[in-house]
């Protein structure tokens, strides 16, 4: 594997596999990688595809006192992580270079960045739909992979490169959970031994969501309902948003009459936790 920092060189190393005719996948990161972060590495290099991983805490999708300086970062222990997964590029971008002095253009999506989670983080979405875009102009892929568990950034990346025609297919990868049902994210790593004792109980809370789908067509007060039901109790965690909303429109939903996103937001202390299932009336959760 190798590991690039200029955008020369990204460049011209992306260059060399499509002159081989090989195709190139982009798996973009924050990096302090887990198992979820691996299971979109498996699946970028499905069809021979060189993988490129590239690794940045993208200081524009972080508001006024959110957790940029304390984001956890560990560039060795990535590094033979991606090694071991079997990646061919770790691409860890300098700030300065993804944001030179007058960097002056911004993506920006508003009917979709505005509501659930950006409701909570002014701006977060425009850094991400940016960021995004300048790591596909800087490594030219054919394709680039995005976990359901981000499900806001999946339909506004989704969106972004059907609208601008960016040329880059979009592979979504299965949410990855801990054996007691807890997403798995970088942020877990904040979380208090009380708080991670309690943080399945997002999980626990969608799955009654679910049991209701799998009943009918439940309207969307039932299911936040169920899912509010599900953490009743817990001490350390307070629900922000429960939502039924489209999953590629991200527009809210009076009832599961259709696929409908439940997508949640929990707080544990001051760690945000999100967490989301795709609902099908009459099926209950589906992978879709
Ligand atoms: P992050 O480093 O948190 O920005 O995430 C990088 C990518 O990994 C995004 O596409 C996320 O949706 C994806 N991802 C993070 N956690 C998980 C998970 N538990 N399961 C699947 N994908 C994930």
């Amino acid at each position: 594997m190798r590991i690039i920092g200029r955008a020369a060189d990204m460049a011209e190393a992306a260059r060399a596999f499509r002159a081989a005719g090989e195709g190139v996948a982009l798996v973009p990161t924050m990096g302090a990688l887990h198992d979820g972060h691996l299971s979109l590495v498996a699946l970028a290099s499905r069809g021979g595809r060189r993988v490129v991983v590239s690794v940045f805490v993208n200081p524009t999708q972080f508001g006024p006192g959110e957790d940029f300086e304390r984001y956890p970062r560990d560039p060795a222990r990535d590094a033979a992580l991606l090694e071991k997964a079997g990646a061919d590029v770790l691409f860890m971008p300098d700030a300065g270079e993804v944001y030179p002095p007058g960097f002056a253009s911004w993506v920006q999506l508003p009917s979709m960045e505005n509501v659930l989670c950006g409701r909570y983080r002014p701006g977060h979405f425009r850094g991400v739909a940016t960021v995004c875009c300048i790591l596909f102009g800087m490594v030219g892929p054919d394709a680039a992979v995005f976990g359901r568990k981000d499900a806001q950034q999946l339909a506004i990346i989704k969106r972004m490169v059907s609208d601008l025609r960016l040329g880059v297919g979009i592979i979504e990868a299965p949410i990855v959970r801990e054996a007691d049902g807890l997403a798995m994210s970088s942020r877990n790593a904040y979380l208090t031994p009380s708080q991670r004792a309690e943080a399945p109980r997002i999980f626990g809370g969608l799955s009654a969501a679910a049991t209701l789908a799998g009943h009918g067509s439940p309207g969307a007060p039932e299911l936040a309902g169920a899912f509010r039901a599900g953490l009743e109790g817990a001490r350390e965690l307070s629900v922000q948003y429960v939502e039924l909303v489209d999953p590629s429109t991200l527009e809210p939903m009076d009832a599961l009459d259709r696929d409908g996103l439940l997508a949640v937001a929990v707080l544990a202390g001051r760690t945000r936790l999100i967490d989301n299932l795709i609902l099908r009336p009459g099926a209950g959760a589906v992978e879709v």
